[in-house]
């Protein structure tokens, strides 16, 4: 029979790769809560409007990368691509801008893109995330932002560099837009086909179109205003973040490829990891709220890639939980005595002591292999003389040492030894 294998563009991850995405998971969650962040939790499906009003239906995530699928011929259901607009329309459906007014709320999980998969995409993809949402202050832009490379540095990512700019209100999108547009129209028959359609419907797409003739004719016209309002936020932005000694380079203008960004956007961008160099990215959503339906609210976010932070962090570079210790081994010398070993272990778990033992009659000495495996401090052979007596040898593996239990006081020793809680 032909093996099945895991869907193109998605990964299984066995124990020791658990191991670094607990240790990243841990930090977010540690950090997350230092900085005043809560925790929430949002399906992985949603109604596929959520993301066409606040994504954008011109975007290529809309476009051409969503899990799109009609739910027994009523809804038109798509697999979460990312998590702002969720988090969003949590925040108001739950009422939280009647209840709590501003609110920093953060969440980890699987999202998913239909993309081509190569190095550092996949199509199902892990995010951690913050939503710091009700408030347009700029310290909000530069809390989150510390916080983003805080985590960073945290898990071990070195050589990044934030890159920083300002993309304006609505207003000042617009104007910059029409300019554009009238730039580009000359040079129209230069683009692509799909980049003539753009100009229409949304020009400032046209700086992401991944074939490079566009690219470049449209980065060398590209027009970019700020009105007062916007220029004075974006200043206050940069003077916190050099004020609390985060190092950024706001030299080169970029926009993020998603309609709801306005104001301050960022990447943090890693030397070394190719084409996709950018570990987390956010900025500021002025609009979204409103545009979900809730009132006008200043809000902020930004998401890292679980995949792409332990890329950058190299192997071992994050601080693996130690691996997984049996504190006992329980070695069974007769199989018939696998039930009286199994209440014995059972009663070493309830006390809180990782304890481990053989269920298919394996020799002396292949239990003792196990042990070793299972890096166990002790192992504890239970054999008919020793049940007769009343006892059970313990040998420590680490001392080599060997002594006779009591089997009345067993639990009890071993427990104290592990620091479990039965004694
Ligand atoms: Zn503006
Ligand atoms: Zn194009």
């Amino acid at each position: 029979m032909t093996m099945l294998q895991a869907l193109r563009g998605t990964t299984d991850l066995l124990p020791e790769e658990v191991a670094r995405w607990s240790a990243v998971e841990h930090a977010a969650r540690r950090l997350a809560r230092i900085y005043g962040y809560r925790e929430v939790r949002t399906p992985v499906i949603e109604e596929a409007a959520l993301f066409l009003r606040s994504v954008g239906e011109t975007t290529d995530i809309v476009q051409k990368e969503m899990f799109r699928f009609t739910d027994r011929g009523e809804h038109e259901i798509v697999l979460r691509p990312e998590g702002t607009a969720a988090v969003v329309r949590a925040y108001l459906e739950r009422n939280l801008h009647k209840t709590e007014g501003f609110a920093k709320l953060f969440y980890l999980g699987p999202m998913f893109r239909a993309e081509r998969p190569q190095a550092g995409r996949f199509r199902q993809f892990h995010q951690y995330g913050v939503e710091a949402i009700g408030s347009t202050s700029p310290w909000v832009d530069v809390e989150a932002i510390a916080l983003c490379v805080h985590i960073l540095r945290e898990c071990g990512v070195g050589d990044a560099t934030v890159w920083l700019a300002s993309m304006g209100c609505r207003k000042d999108q617009a104007r910059s837009a029409e300019e554009l547009r009238k730039r580009l129209e000359p040079h129209k028959s230069k683009l692509c086909k799909e980049c003539q359609a753009r100009l229409q419907k949304n020009v400032f797409r046209v700086l992401d179109c991944k074939n490079p003739d566009c690219h470049a004719i449209a980065w060398d016209m590209k027009a970019f205003f700020l009105c007062n309002d916007c220029t004075a936020h974006f200043q206050e932005v940069r003077r916190g973040l050099k004020e609390t000694g985060i190092a950024f380079d706001d030299t080169k203008y970029f926009a993020r490829g998603l309609d709801y960004y306005t104001r301050t956007v960022f990447e943090v961008r890693v030397k070394g990891l190719g084409a996709q160099d950018a570990v987390a990215a956010g900025g500021r959503y002025d609009q979204l709220v409103e545009e979900l339906g809730g009132p006008p609210m200043g809000a902020f976010g930004f998401a890292a890639g679980i995949e792409r932070v332990l890329m950058a962090a190299g192997t071992g570079a994050t601080s693996a939980e130690p691996p997984a210790r049996a504190g006992v081994y329980l070695a069974v010398a007769q199989p018939p005595l696998i039930g009286e070993a199994f209440r014995l272990v059972q009663r070493l778990r309830e006390c809180g002591v990782p304890a481990l033992m053989d269920y298919d009659g394996k020799s002396l000495k292949a239990q003792f292999r196990e042990a070793d495996k299972a890096l166990a401090r002790l192992v504890a052979v239970l054999g008919e003389t020793e049940l007769a007596q009343g006892s059970i040898t313990v040998k420590d593996l680490g001392a080599g040492s060997q002594r006779t239990v009591p089997l009345d006081s067993f639990i009890e020793e071993i427990s104290r030894e592990e620091q479990g809680r039965c004694h």
